[in-house]
């Protein structure tokens, strides 16, 4: 054997951790979150049409211009904002190699970067290899709303980044105009970057409208927004994803894309920019969604678990206080091991440890087995 300092912690992800034992005791899995429904039917289709149709060899580095045309035209359907798919657009191995392509291209060592805490895994790990050094603010539940003179107190002359999450994973919480327009003053003037992450953009309940940093166009000139098709076409597996930004900040991070993928899966890529075309591939979403998040809170009734309201994302919180004094890596275990039913706990996406007794549920399911869930959790 050799000798070799590692360079990353030995952590595994949650969403491994609880889906490994979910298996492991043949439980039902609310915890990592996927859908365990199929996409649809015309978008396999037009996949196995490009990949007999020879669309086998790389793509451009940035991605199959039809594919970033197609996403030009969305975004302005949806955010009714131009921007420009030569040089704003660059589709991505999912959102995860944005993200870490994004964080690397911009973060040196040294520089601070902020975060907002329960915060999605891969935040840290990026800025870290990057030699960056992360600053968390922590969100306290059940509201988890932003105290932005607490963020701007946390910004210095070191701070290069900001990351958003909205909606949020894991609280199901969205930023509002107010929010967007605070982000805004913090930012403007200064050399931080914002990074966007906005992988749930098209699951939003109740009639509420998803801030995208796009439709800040003062923002978005030192901004990157981030996308994920996995999760807008139930495709999680596929890893195909993009990022949208000005092109002074896009041509830094394709350097990075370019070099650490060069490009994404090509026949996916002409497919999934067929598919957009019809926009009601994502227009129907936040009701389809909404339709689930009402079913699990609907099964739930009863339990002892008590839902945290749920704006966007398809995750719902619950609060096991009546329940359990375990910590809530502990319970998520336990409901797993002892009531066949795998969550995900909070903690890990917190720098240090809170007491809170949440957990979340990914309802992405059929009614089936969202059904048979309940069933479980109403015992506990
Ligand atoms: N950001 C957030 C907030 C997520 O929940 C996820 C998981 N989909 C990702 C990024 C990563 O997305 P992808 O699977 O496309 O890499
Ligand atoms: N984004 C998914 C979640 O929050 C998990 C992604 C992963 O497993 N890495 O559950």
């Amino acid at each position: 054997m050799i000798q070799y300092s590692s360079k990353i912690a030995d952590t595994t992800s949650i969403f491994s951790v609880m889906s490994n034992l979910s298996v492991e005791h043949n439980a039902i899995n609310l915890g990592q979150g996927f859908p365990n429904f199929d996409c649809d039917d015309k978008l396999k289709q037009l996949v196995t049409k490009y990949l007999n149709d020879n669309k086998n060899q790389y793509a451009a580095s940035a991605g199959a211009i039809e594919l970033r045309k197609a996403i030009a035209d969305k975004i302005n359907l949806c955010y009714n904002v131009e921007v420009d798919p030569i040089s704003e657009i660059t589709i991505t191995a999912g959102a995860t190699q944005a993200l870490f392509s994004i964080i690397n291209a911009f973060v040196h060592s040294g520089d601070e970067v902020i975060i907002i805490e329960p915060a999605y895994d891969s935040y840290r790990p990026a800025i870290e290899l990057s030699g960056g050094v992360v600053v968390p603010y922590a969100l306290d539940g059940p509201e988890f709303r932003i105290d932005w003179d607490a963020i701007k107190n946390l910004c210095s002359h070191k701070t290069k980044m900001i990351i958003i999450n909205t909606p949020h994973n894991p609280t199901g919480k969205i930023f509002s105009h107010e929010d967007m327009q605070s982000l805004q003053g913090i930012v403007s003037d200064t050399n931080i970057i914002v990074l966007s992450d906005e992988v749930y953009e098209h699951l939003i309940y109740d009639g509420r409208h998803h801030q995208s940093v796009l439709r800040y166009p003062r923002l978005y000139e030192q901004s990157i927004c981030v996308y994920s098709f996995g999760k807008t076409f139930h495709a999680t597996g596929w890893k195909m994803g993009y990022c949208v930004g000005p092109e002074y900040l896009m041509h830094e991070v394709r350097k990075h894309h370019q070099w650490n993928v060069f490009s994404a899966n090509s026949f996916i890529q002409h497919a999934l920019a067929e598919y957009l075309l019809d926009p009601e591939s994502y227009m129907n979403l936040s009701r389809f969604y909404e339709k689930k998040r009402d079913y699990l809170v609907d099964v739930m009734g009863g339990s002892r678990l008590q839902p945290i309201a749920c704006e966007g994302t398809y995750f719902q919180l619950f609060d096991y206080s009546q329940v359990s004094d375990l910590t809530d890596i502990e319970f998520a275990k336990k409901m797993v091991m002892d009531h066949g039913v795998a969550s995900i706990p909070l903690s890990p996406f917190y720098s240090e440890a809170k007491n809170y007794k949440y957990i979340r549920l990914c309802f992405a399911k059929n009614e089936e087995l969202l059904d048979k869930a309940g069933v479980l959790l109403r015992n506990l």
